[in-house]
C-alpha cells in the first residue's frame, strides 16, 4: 500500500517537474538532528511548478511538507504524514527577480539563501539585518516561514519587519501575492504577516519583496565578561539605560563559554559575557562606559563567526543538546537564566544558556547523551519544566524557532481557549483539508 502510494505521488510529481527532480524514500532532518522518512521529495524549479504540485496534491488529498534549508530548530520539516504525502523542497526556486539598491529593495524567490541576500546588500552599501545563525544554508522562504530573528533583531526587528510582499501558493493550488514593492499598504487584512511565521501550515511561500537599509557607519561589537549572573544582567540593564540602542545586546552564560571558548578573549573564570554592538563612535563610547572596565571592541568577523558556532560546539560536548528559545519580559531575564540552571540541576543535566538578552530571548540548553534512555526521559521533563517557567514568568514558549513538531500543543496554558480557537479557525479557513505541514504548530496537543 505504502509503495503504491509513493509511486503514484512520485509519478504525478515527475510529470510536473521531470524525473530528475523527484526522489523516493528520503530521510529529512533539521538542525535538531530529529528526522523522518518522506516517501517522495520533489524539487520544483519555479513558482509555477510549485502551484501545479500543490493543485495536484490538494485535489488528491496528499499532505504537503515545505522544505527550506533544513536549519530549523523545532522539527518543522520532519515528515509525520498520516496518509499519502509529498515533501516539496524550494532549493531550485532560487532566482533574484529584481534588485534595486537605490530604492533599498530586492525581490527574491524562496530558495535564495539568507547569506546571498546579505552579500548582495553588503556589496551595494546596504544591509539585510535579519541574521539567524545558519545563513549559508537557511533560505528566505524558511526565514519567513519561521519569522526568524537573530542577534540584530534587537535594534532592527525580526524578519517580518523587512518584508513588504509575500508570494505564496495557498489551497487549493492558487499562486497569490500579498503586498509587493510598496512600503505601506493597509488596504486589506494583513495576510502577508499571517503567512510570515506560519511554519508551512498555511501554504508555500515562493517569493518575497524585502526591504534593505543603508549600512551603518561602523559595526563595533563590544564584549565584556563578568563573574556572576547578577553582575552580567546588571550590565545588560546598564546598556539599556545608556540611551543607546545597540544593534545587538547578547549574552552567554556558564559552561557554553567553556565548551566554545572565544578566540578573542580569555574567558576562563568568566560566568557571563555581554556583547553589545555599536554603530557610531558615540555609541561605542557610551556602551564601553556602560559595560564597565573589562569591556573591549573586537573584530566583528571573528566575534560573529565564533558566536554563530557556539550552538554546534556546545552540541558536541556531551553528544547532544536541547536548546529551547523561550522569551520572557526583560525584568524577568535574570530569574529565567538562574532557573534554567535549577531545572538542569533538578534533572541531573548540565544546563547553560545564551541568547538575545535585549529581547529577553533565552536559548536555554540542556546537554545529554542521546544513547542513554534515562537521560532522554530526564531531558523531556526538563523541557516541560522550562515551558512552565516561561509561562509562569509571563513569557512565551518560543521567541524565534516556532512550535514545529517539538513544541506542538505548548500554546495551551499560554493562551485562552478563545485565542486558540481563533488560531484554529484561521487554519481551517486557509487549509480546509488540513494538508499543509500536518502535525505541526497545532495549538492543542494532538494526544
Ligand atoms: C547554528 C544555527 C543558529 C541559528 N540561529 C538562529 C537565530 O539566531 N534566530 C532564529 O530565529 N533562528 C535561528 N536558527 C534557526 C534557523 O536557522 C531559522 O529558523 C531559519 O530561518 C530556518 O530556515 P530554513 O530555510 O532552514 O527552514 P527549514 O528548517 O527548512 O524549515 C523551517 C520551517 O519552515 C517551513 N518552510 C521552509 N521553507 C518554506 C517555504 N518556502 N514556504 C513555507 N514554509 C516553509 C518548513 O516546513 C518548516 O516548518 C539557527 C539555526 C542554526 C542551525
Amino acid at each position: 500500500m505504502q509503495v503504491t502510494e509513493a509511486l503514484d505521488v512520485a509519478a504525478a510529481a515527475a510529470r510536473i517537474v521531470g524525473d530528475a527532480h523527484v526522489e523516493r524514500d528520503v530521510w529529512l532532518a533539521d538542525a535538531t538532528g530529529r528526522g523522518g522518512s518522506a516517501p517522495v521529495l520533489v524539487r520544483p524549479g519555479s513558482a509555477a511548478e510549485v502551484r501545479e504540485l500543490v493543485a495536484w496534491a490538494y485535489g488528491n488529498d496528499v499532505q504537503i511538507l515545505p522544505i527550506g534549508g533544513a536549519t530549523g530548530f523545532s522539527g518543522g520539516i520532519v515528515p509525520v504524514f498520516t496518509g499519502p504525502g509529498i515533501a516539496i523542497a524550494l532549493s531550485r526556486v532560487n532566482r533574484v527577480r529584481a534588485f534595486d539598491p537605490l530604492l533599498w529593495r530586492i525581490e527574491v524567490e524562496a530558495g535564495v539563501t539568507t547569506a546571498t541576500v546579505q552579500r548582495l546588500a553588503r556589496e551595494n552599501g546596504l544591509i539585510f539585518p535579519p541574521d539567524p545563525g545558519a545563513a549559508e544554508d537557511s533560505q528566505i522562504g524558511g526565514n519567513l516561514a519561521t519569522n526568524a530573528g537573530g542577534p540584530h533583531a534587537f535594534k532592527y526587528g525580526v524578519t517580518s519587519h523587512w518584508v513588504t510582499g509575500v508570494e505564496a501558493v495557498i489551497a487549493p493550488g492558487e499562486l497569490v501575492s500579498f503586498g509587493g514593492p510598496i512600503r505601506k499598504d493597509v488596504a486589506g487584512y494583513d495576510l502577508r504577516s499571517l503567512l510570515i511565521g506560519s511554519e508551512g501550515t498555511l501554504g508555500i511561500i515562493t517569493a518575497a519583496w524585502l526591504r534593505l537599509t543603508p549600512a551603518p557607519a561602523q559595526a563595533s561589537p563590544i564584549a565584556a565578561g563578568y563573574g556572576s549572573i547578577t553582575e552580567g544582567v546588571d550590565a545588560v540593564n546598564a546598556a539599556l539605560a545608556s540611551n543607546v540602542v545597540p544593534a545587538t545586546l547578547e549574552y552567554l552564560q556558564g559552561s557554553c563559554l567553556r565548551h566554545a571558548p572565544p578566540p578573542f578573549t580569555d574567558a576562563s573564570g568568566m560566568e557571563f559575557m555581554v556583547i553589545a554592538e555599536a554603530e557610531t563612535g558615540d555609541e561605542r563610547d557610551a556602551l564601553l562606559e556602560a559595560l564597565g572596565p573589562g569591556a573591549a571592541v573586537h573584530d566583528p568577523r571573528t566575534l560573529w563567526r565564533w558566536r554563530s558556532g557556539v550552538s554546534i560546539a556546545v552540541r558536541g560536548a556531551k553528544g547532544e543538546k536541547l536548546s529551547e528559545d523561550i522569551a520572557v519580559p526583560l525584568d524577568r531575564l535574570q530569574e529565567a537564566i538562574e532557573r534554567t540552571l535549577e531545572i538542569g540541576e533538578r534533572n541531573g543535566l548540565e544546563a547553560t544558556s545564551w541568547g538575545h538578552a535585549g529581547d529577553g530571548n533565552l536559548h536555554s540548553t540542556f546537554l545529554y547523551d542521546p544513547n542513554d534512555p534515562e537521560q532522554v526521559r530526564r531531558l523531556e521533563r526538563a523541557a516541560e519544566q522550562l515551558f512552565e517557567l516561561a509561562r509562569e514568568l509571563g513569557g512565551t514558549v518560543s521567541g524565534e524557532h516556532g512550535l514545529g513538531l517539538l513544541k506542538r500543543g505548548q500554546l495551551q496554558g499560554q493562551w485562552s481557549d478563545a485565542a486558540i480557537g481563533a488560531h484554529e479557525a484561521i487554519k481551517r479557513a486557509l487549509d480546509p483539508k488540513g494538508l499543509f505541514n500536518p502535525g505541526k504548530k497545532v495549538p492543542r496537543s494532538p494526544d
